[in-house]
This record gives C-alpha cells, structure tokens and sequence, in this order.
C-alpha cells in the first residue's frame, strides 16, 4: 500500500469508496451530510494534485435493482457545493469544480465518462448496491468496477468489516503501491491501532452500554491488552447478580451469567483489574420521572433498578481514568438519554477530557458512542472519534477487517 499523503495524483484518475449512505428526506434532501463533509478533504487533495475523481458508494438498501429513492443523483448537487465552497450553480468554464454523474456504476456510460474525465474533474457512479453483486463480493463485478480508474482509495471506514466487491474485493485488481487509505480511512486505522496494538500503559478501557452479549468479544479482545477495564452500564449488573449481588429488576441476562465469571476469572488469572459500580442511581419505574436513590449496585431492593453508576463509582473511575495513558470508551454508564441518569457518563466524559489534557491518547467509538460525545460536546476534546460504528466495534474485537486487509495485503 502507498500512503495518501505522500501520493502525488497528477495526472491520476483516484477511484474512491465513499461512504455516502446519508439520510434523505422524503424531498430527497440531505438532512445529515457529515458522511459527504467528512471524505472532501480526501477528495481536495487528489484535485489540488492535479488528479480526477471517480466517487463510488452505496445508499440505503435497495432489494430489487435500480430504484429513483435510492439514486445517486440527489446527492449531485450538493456534492457540487461542497466541491466549490457553497456555490449552487454550476457554470462550467469559470473554474468550478465539475461534477459528473454516470446512472450507472458499471457499463459503457460509466467506462466513457470516467475516460473522458479531465485533472481536477469529479465523477459519481450510480449506487453501488442496484448490483446485488456488490454486497456478494463478486469478482468479476469488482473487477468491471477496477477497469475506471488507476489508483484505488478506500475511504468509508464504516463499511470496512464487509468483505464487498467496493469496499475489498477490488483491491487485488490494482498494484500494492496504487492502493491507500483516504485521510478519514487512516485517521481510523492509524488510531484504533494504536490503541490495540501500541497501547501506552496503563491502558483503561471503558466499556458500558445495555448488553454484555453485545459487548463480550470486545471484552475478552481487551482482557488481552489491558490494564484496566472499567465496566458500567446495564451491563455490569450482570456481572453483579452473577457475583451474588441483589440487582432488584436491573437489567441482566440470566444466560451470561457463566459468561460474566469465566470474564472476571479471566481477569484474575492475567493480572487484569476489572471495575464494576460500587453504587448506582437507582430508579422505581424506567421513566424520565421515575423516583430515584443511591444504593450499592449489589443491594437493589426489589422492584428499583440501576440505572446509572453512583457517585462512589464515578469517583474511584474517574481515578483509574486519571492514572491513564491511554483510553479505550465504548457505550454509556447510563441511561443517559434521561437527564436523571446522565451525570455518571457525563462525569466519565470528563475524566476522560482531562486525561487527554494531562497527555493520555484516548479513542472513543464504536456502535453509537458517537452520540454520547456529542451529548456532552467532548468531540474536541479527546483524541479520537471514530465514527465508524459497527466496523469500529468489530476491530475492538480483535477481528480483521476484510477493507483494511485488502489494502495493506
Ligand atoms: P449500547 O448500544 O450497547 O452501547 O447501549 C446503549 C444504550 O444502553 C443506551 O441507550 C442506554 O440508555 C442504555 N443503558 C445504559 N445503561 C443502562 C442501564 N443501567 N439500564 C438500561 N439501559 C441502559
């Protein structure tokens, strides 16, 4: 593989895998662009080189082929207005940057229109996904795709845990050093690497969030990497029941309990200290009104359950996340959607914004992290935000992801 930064595009034409899967509303507006916003520096850079760029994405999920509510095309405009600093009007000849779009992604228009494109020229195929070959993997469809352009980026992070035609399969069809990573692509892959793999220690993962079932690969992954791992959540009142605990009508998955010793033995056994919630803010009913108290989380009277960790527990986390050089946070402590049970991950978000402040390199994503960094405005504030959902949960678990691989193999 080649790096992006260092590659000079003059005279390239970059095929590109966008993530451009956006919400539209039902006038075909985009009422969320930050996926199209996120991959124009990308694109900025192979222009300014003196290269062309051929766009290539899927949108929603179409079954049945080519469908207009999941076309392409209303997105044209607004790419071209991203591309040119807000003007809406193209008016070719005046410098702008040219958007071209093909009505299919394969196929003669597509082949002529890509060969035709000029340095400084943008493209954008028709959705990936008409094809069902696409989400296959298939072949010879990846291959077809390959032949219109000469340089391959894969720049949508969140799609790198599928192994499909765009988003892997295509790689082999170009030399290793005419495939890269786009600059959103490797600010993921170069920091979720370092987090798993050249982690300064101690290293404290946080993990919270509804279910342990969700969350267990990640666990295990982390018992291998960790120093610490802090548990919150709904989750930790699985944990809890299965130590002896009284978790009142708490969340818990009977079937895990097992799952949650063998976790904790593990633990043990590598040196690895896990924290679960000393105490919790508990409520009678699970409602933004609900009544509330403060118990330990292994003494939850019956018919109250834990629904965010307490102040004992936020204070001796807080103290873990503090001693850290670096910190791995994926999913909630509580319910923090209701104001009565957000100040547990609100508290945690800032222990984890004042050890960044103190040197510590801290990662927050996976699944939909993204939301409580928000929440709290934490986003300038920690190293990372990986916006790349299920593919990000699926590196926390140690898996190899078939859109990282087809790139560095
Ligand atoms: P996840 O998608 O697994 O990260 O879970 C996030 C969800 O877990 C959020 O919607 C939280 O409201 C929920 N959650 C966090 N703590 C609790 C809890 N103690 N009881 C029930 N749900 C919780």
């Amino acid at each position: 593989m080649s790096k992006f930064s260092s590659f000079n595009f003059s005279g390239h034409k970059a095929l590109i895998r966008v993530d451009f899967n956006v919400p539209l509303d039902t006038n075909y507006s985009i009422t969320d662009d930050t996926r199209m916003r996120a991959t124009i520096p990308t694109i900025k850079k192979i222009l300014g080189d003196g290269g062309s760029v051929i766009l290539m994405s899927h949108l929603g999920r179409p079954k049945d082929g080519p469908t207009d509510k999941y076309s392409l095309k209303h997105l044209v405009k607004h790419l071209y207005e991203l591309l040119n600093d807000g003007h809406a009007n193209p008016a070719f000849g005046d410098g702008s940057t040219r958007v071209f779009f093909a009505d299919n992604c394969i196929g003669e228009q597509a082949a002529l229109t890509a060969s035709m494109l000029k340095p400084g020229e943008v493209l954008l195929l028709e959705n990936l996904r008409f094809y069902k070959e696409e989400e296959k993997g298939d072949e010879a469809f990846a291959e077809k795709l390959s032949k219109l352009g000469d340089v391959y980026v894969n720049d949508a992070f969140g799609t790198a845990h599928r192994a499909h035609a765009s988003t892997a399969v295509i790689a082999q069809f170009f030399p290793a050093e005419k495939r890269m990573f786009g600059l959103l692509m490797e600010g993921e892959v170069v920091s979720a690497e370092k987090v798993l793999h050249g982690a300064e220690k101690p290293f404290t993962a946080i993990i919270g969030g509804a279910k342990v079932s969700d969350k267990i690969l990640i666990i295990e992954n982390l018992l291998q990497r960790a120093t610490d791992i802090i548990i919150g959540g709904g989750m930790a009142y699985t944990f809890m029941k299965a130590r002896g605990g009284k978790i009142g009508s708490s969340l818990c998955e009977d079937d895990r309990l097992q799952t949650a010793m063998d976790i904790l033995e593990q633990a043990k056994q590598k040196g690895v200290s896990i924290h679960l919630p000393e105490d919790s803010v508990i409520a009678d009913k699970f409602a933004a009104d609900a009544n509330t108290d403060v118990r330990p989380s292994d003494a939850i009277p019956d018919g109250w359950m834990g629904l965010d960790i307490g102040p004992k527990a936020t204070g001796i986390f807080s103290e873990v996340i503090g001693k850290s050089k670096t910190v791995l946070w994926n999913g909630p402590m509580g319910v923090f959607e209701m104001e009565k049970f957000q100040a547990g991950t609100k508290a945690i978000a800032e222990a984890v914004a004042a050890s960044t402040a103190h040197g510590a390199f801290s990662l927050v994503g996976g699944g939909d992290s993204v939301a409580v960094v928000n929440k709290f405005n934490l986003a300038s504030k920690v190293s990372y935000v990986s916006t790349g959902g299920g593919a990000m949960l699926e590196y926390f678990e140690g898996k190899t992801l078939p859109g990282i691989a087809a790139i560095k193999e």
